[in-house]
C-alpha cells in the first residue's frame, strides 16, 4: 500500500507522545523539547511542514502569517490522533519496521542482519525476535516485540476510524 511519506509534521513541545508515535508509523515529525515559537513557526514553513500544536498562541501566530496548523485540544492520546485525522488525509496506518522512523531522533532505519547484533542486546530479546532495524543516525536498535507490537493496538483503532 502506498505510504503518504511526503506528509511532514512538526510537533510542539508539548506532544512528545504524538510525535514518537507519528515516527514510528512513518511520518517525518520533526519535534524539540526546547524551542520557541517563532523558531518553530520559521523552521516548519521552510521545510514545508504541518505545525502540530496544543499551544493555542502558536497555533494563531502561524494562521496569521497563512499557515494551516493541527491545533490538539484533547488529552487522550486516540482523540489527539482523531484531530490529527480530521485534517490531513493519511493512509491507513501501516505498523511496518522497514518504514518505521527512529521515536528518538526521526531518522530513517535500516533492516540490519539479526546475527550482527547478537551482543548487543539481551539474550531473551535476541531469542524472541526474529528481525531488527538499526537507527541511520542514532545506531538504535529496535526490534518488533518493542516497536512495532505495542503499536498495532492503537493503530488498529485508529484504522476503525479510517475506514
Ligand atoms: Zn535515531
Amino acid at each position: 500500500m502506498h505510504h503518504k511519506s511526503n506528509i511532514l509534521f512538526f510537533v510542539d513541545a508539548m506532544l512528545g507522545n504524538v510525535a514518537r508515535k507519528l515516527r514510528l508509523l512513518g511520518y517525518d515529525s520533526k519535534y524539540f523539547a526546547d524551542i520557541t515559537d517563532e523558531d518553530l513557526i520559521n523552521a516548519a514553513k521552510e521545510e514545508n511542514r504541518i505545525i502540530i500544536s496544543r499551544d493555542e498562541a502558536l497555533v494563531k501566530k502561524s494562521q496569521k502569517i497563512g499557515m494551516r496548523p493541527i491545533f490538539i485540544t484533547k488529552d487522550d492520546e486516540m482523540e489527539q490522533f482523531y484531530e490529527i485525522l480530521d485534517h490531513v488525509d493519511l493512509d491507513v496506518f501501516q505498523i511496518n519496521g522497514n518504514t518505521a522512523r527512529c521515536p528518538k531522533c526521526n531518522s530513517t532505519t535500516e533492516h540490519i542482519d539479526r546475527t550482527s547484533i547478537k551482543d548487543m542486546v539481551p539474550k531473551n530479546v535476541y531469542e524472541k525476535n526474529e528481525k531488527f532495524w538499526k537507527c541511520k543516525r542514532c545506531n538504535k536498535l529496535y526490534w518488533e516485540g518493542t516497536h512495532i507490537k505495542n503499536l498495532q493496538k492503537f493503530a488498529g483503532e485508529i484504522n476503525e476510524r479510517l475506514r
